[in-house]
């Protein structure tokens, strides 16, 4: 065996492995391999935003845990990589690094900038994740962004229209005013806000008498339909059916009956205007009443608005309070906490509003969806219940159409006489509707010849959403059902209600079956100070400051370490210090071990001289491999980076090495053969160590793997290796018993050595050990020449009767050692 050098650079050898792992192609999927079974991970391919955050590091981390495990269980592991370039943060961010607005551009120029944007990002992010050891076959990377991708999500899309999954709608539509688009409802975050509640009077048709109503939103007084009162609300029943006048904009409604308004909230008579949210959606479709829609797309009031029309809500709503004061219509104002939905990019208020849009027929599939949810494996199994309460809450179908550039083009166009939806032909994709006409003479229903093309591009979510399917290579490979559906699908805690969801939705929409078999799931990543971690809370940790410092391993072990899988993780600097101080213990006992060893030639021959403490620790080293073998297999990381760590570094370094020091030092006391029992024993011990390691620190175990096992073995890298096949023979319960027996006399008499102040190298002229019985005497006589060679003991007694001296605790042993 070659001796390890003294320090390490856990940089330069992380570097060097990746590397070298790249080069010799060590995770490409083997798609000639017809033998081993296959598993494939849908690996999500993120939106390239340029930061690699510690969110990233947790979920990556675990599923590149499932990856290295299940390839070194032999499988045949796929784990491509992809990346999701359509995001609107894109669109946002080339406006605001070129100060310039989309739709002042040629979309042909703008989309180049957007290109250029995201092969930086991704090449940044790229970075980062080879950098944290993450064992993707690169040869399967792919860009939603280009033609051949869109190919992929245009057919998806032929193919569910001619399904009847897709339709175009006028419905209320979830829109952000800042990003200028429609947004779906995964995209609208809700959350507690201070509003300010408006008393407004509003006076009743033909008569002296006024209603008083209660609104946060008084800009949008234009657009009120109706007025809705609970019809067992006696206060105000009598006047259902009147007509009242509504403010400013001196319009009669009906005030109609309505079970949903509650009478304890504001003054129990309540505006209905289209849209202040989605309440009123609902009144309005209930009592088919006519929208009047007041807000553009930029959120500025319309020519409907009348004289507020050009203005922002925000100085809609200042000009009508004060023209509301100014005729003694506003009776008082308070302050009143409300739920209100806010743009998940850019956290604007989103507003409703009705516009013609391209649908997806979610909610058909939604008992479906539930019955699917239900038979994957969840990791954790209580996650599946996000999923199905997320798909159960939907109100409305997905809208999949987006007012943006950057995205695929949805391959339709109209014809300009009759307004007949021409859907592109499967053939034709990948296709620009805008830049090629459809590929036929005329509109199949009028005859007419001239179309016009689709200006929308698809949500990106249409494209990331058939990622199992493009995985296994649909639509391209006859072959595409042997890695469909995949094995495991991670996802974010925050993205069930949107990956989770869309990626089942669409699946069992074109193909009817579910599109992963389980769905490992992470929680947040915490700051230091328990809150969610970011920038503007000051408790951000920065990735790269953490691999600077530490590298790959020692982050990976927090990430595996900090908590139960599913669960919020918090960011703790002593966590990831605590991993590379395991490092550092890890390589020194690796280098003790590899001096040891320099003259060893591995053969089970040594076997029959086996001592107590070799069968006790190779025992619990079979009892470790069952633990963290079952634990990985539940996806229960914590579980296993734990047991490995305190094995090793408790049981192995504390224990084992300090008890055989002396045996492997001195063969000429012991004989060879025994110091050929404990050689066997470390070799087989530490290289057992290394491989349940090499899923969690892929680059340390590879490193000593290659200095000091790598010539005996036959496998070109550790990660390559066959993962231990757990016997549940080898697990010795009398030899752990046997063996925990002496480590206890061993730590005891090492303890009062120091409790009396001697170095632990002093020798002991004579121990006597008092047993108290037969069985723990005949125990301790078999370990004798350990416990005194450890314990420097000159002349070592054992007897069976009860003594005197230091106790053991809970065995009822005693010793009385003479210096
Ligand atoms: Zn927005
Ligand atoms: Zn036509």
């Amino acid at each position: 065996m070659k001796p390890l050098p003294k320090g390490f650079n856990i940089l330069e050898i992380e570097r060097k492995w990746q590397g070298k792992w790249e080069e010799a192609g060590v995770y490409h999927f083997d798609s000639k391999d017809r033998k081993r079974p296959v598993f494939s991970v849908d690996t999500p391919p993120p939106y390239p935003s340029g930061d690699f955050h510690m969110g990233n590091v947790l979920n990556w981390t675990y599923f590149d845990i499932v990856a290295r495990f299940k390839r070194m269980r032999e499988f045949n592991v796929y784990f491509p990589q992809g990346w999701d370039c359509h995001g609107l943060g894109i669109e946002v961010q080339v406006e605001k690094e070129n100060d310039i607005r989309k739709r002042e551009m040629p979309p042909d120029k703008f989309t180049k900038l957007c290109e250029a944007l995201v092969d930086k990002y991704i090449a940044i992010m790229k970075k980062a994740v080879v950098r944290l050891g993450i064992s993707i076959d690169w040869t399967t990377e792919y860009r939603t962004m280009n033609p051949d991708y869109w190919r992929r999500t245009q057919l998806s899309f032929i193919l569910l229209h001619k399904k009847g999954f897709m339709y175009q709608g006028t419905h209320p539509i979830n829109w952000c005013p800042s990003c200028e688009t429609a947004i779906a409802d995964a995209e609208v975050n809700y959350e507690q806000h201070e509003g300010t509640l408006h008393y407004i009077k509003f006076p009743l048709e033909g008569s002296k008498e006024s209603l008083m109503i209660a609104t946060t939103r008084p800009e949008l007084i234009p657009a009120c339909v109706a007025i809705a009162i609970n019809p067992s609300d006696n206060r105000f029943n009598k006047y259902i059916g009147k007509n009242i006048i509504v403010p400013l904009v001196k319009r009669a409604v009906q005030i109609i009956p309505d079970e949903t308004v509650d009478p304890e909230f504001g003054t129990g008579v309540v505006m209905i205007c289209t849209y202040g949210d989605k309440a009123d959606v609902k009144t309005v479709l209930h009592h088919k009443l006519k929208p009047i829609i007041i807000l553009a797309g930029d959120g500025k009031i319309n020519e409907k608005g009348g004289k507020y029309a050009g203005l922002t809500t925000n100085e809609a709503k200042k000009a009508i309070v004060g023209d509301l004061q100014t005729e003694g219509l506003l009776v008082k104002t308070e302050k009143i906490m409300q739920e209100i939905g806010t743009c998940d990019r850019c956290e604007s208020l989103v507003e409703i509003l009705e516009l013609k849009q391209w649908f997806m027929k979610t909610r058909a599939l939604t008992d479906k969806v539930e019955q699917t949810a239900n038979e994957v494996v969840w990791y954790p199994d209580y996650m599946k219940t996000r999923l199905v309460d997320w798909a159960r809450s939907l109100d409305w179908d997905w809208v999949i159409s987006r007012q943006r550039v950057f995205g695929t083009p949805i391959p339709v166009w109209y014809c300009k006489s009759c307004g007949a939806v021409i859907l592109a032909e499967e053939s034709w994709v990948p296709i620009d509707p805008k830049l090629e006409n459809p590929r036929i003479k005329q509109c199949p229903k009028c005859g007419g010849k001239a179309f016009f093309a689709e200006r929308d591009v698809f949500d990106t979510w249409m494209d990331s959403s058939i990622s199992c399917a493009v995985h296994a290579g649909w639509p391209d490979s006859k072959d595409w059902r042997r890695l469909f559906p995949a094995d495991v699908h991670p996802s974010g805690i925050d993205i069930i209600r949107t990956w989770a969801y869309y990626l089942m939705v669409r699946h069992l929409a074109l193909f009817n079956e579910t599109p992963y078999k389980s769905c490992l799931i992470n929680g947040m990543v915490l700051g230091a100070d328990g809150r969610k971690m970011s920038k503007s809370l000051k408790n951000y940790v920065a990735t790269p400051e953490v691999l600077d410092k530490y590298g790959a391993d020692a982050a990976r072990q927090w990430a595996a370490a900090g908590g139960a899988t599913g669960s919020d993780i918090p960011f703790r600097w002593p966590d990831v210090e605590y991993g590379k101080r395991f490092m550092t213990k890890l390589w020194n006992a690796s280098g003790f071990v590899s001096n040891l060893l320099n003259d060893y030639e591995p053969d089970d021959k040594a076997k029959h001289a086996l001592q107590p403490l070799d069968k006790w620790i190779l025992s619990k080293t079979e009892r470790l491999t069952k633990t963290v073998t079952e634990a990985l297999d539940k996806c229960q990381f914590n579980i296993a980076m734990e047991e490995i760590r305190n094995f090793t570094w408790h049981v192995f370094c504390d224990c084992y090495i300090e008890a055989v020091k002396d045996r492997l030092y001195k063969p000429e006391v012991y004989g060879i053969d025994k110091r050929k029992a404990a050689q066997y024993t470390l070799y087989t011990v530490l290289h057992r160590i290394l491989q349940l390691l090499a899923p969690i620190m892929p680059h340390l175990t590879e490193e000593i793997y290659q200095t000091l096992f790598a010539e005996k073995k036959v496998f070109r890298s550790l990660h390559l290796s066959c993962w231990p096949i757990v016997n549940d023979k080898m697990i010795d319960e009398e030899a752990e018993k046997h063996g925990e027996l002496i480590v206890a006399v061993i730590t005891e008499i090492r303890r009062e050595k120091s409790e009396r102040h001697v170095p632990l190298n002093t020798p002991i002229r004579k121990l006597i050990i008092y047993t108290g019985s037969k069985d723990s005497a005949n125990m301790l006589t078999k370990g004798k020449e350990d416990i005194a060679g450890t314990c420097k003991v000159e002349s070592l007694e054992i007897v069976t009767k009860e003594g005197e001296g230091k106790e053991i605790a809970s065995y009822g042993i005693r010793f009385v050692a003479k210096y």
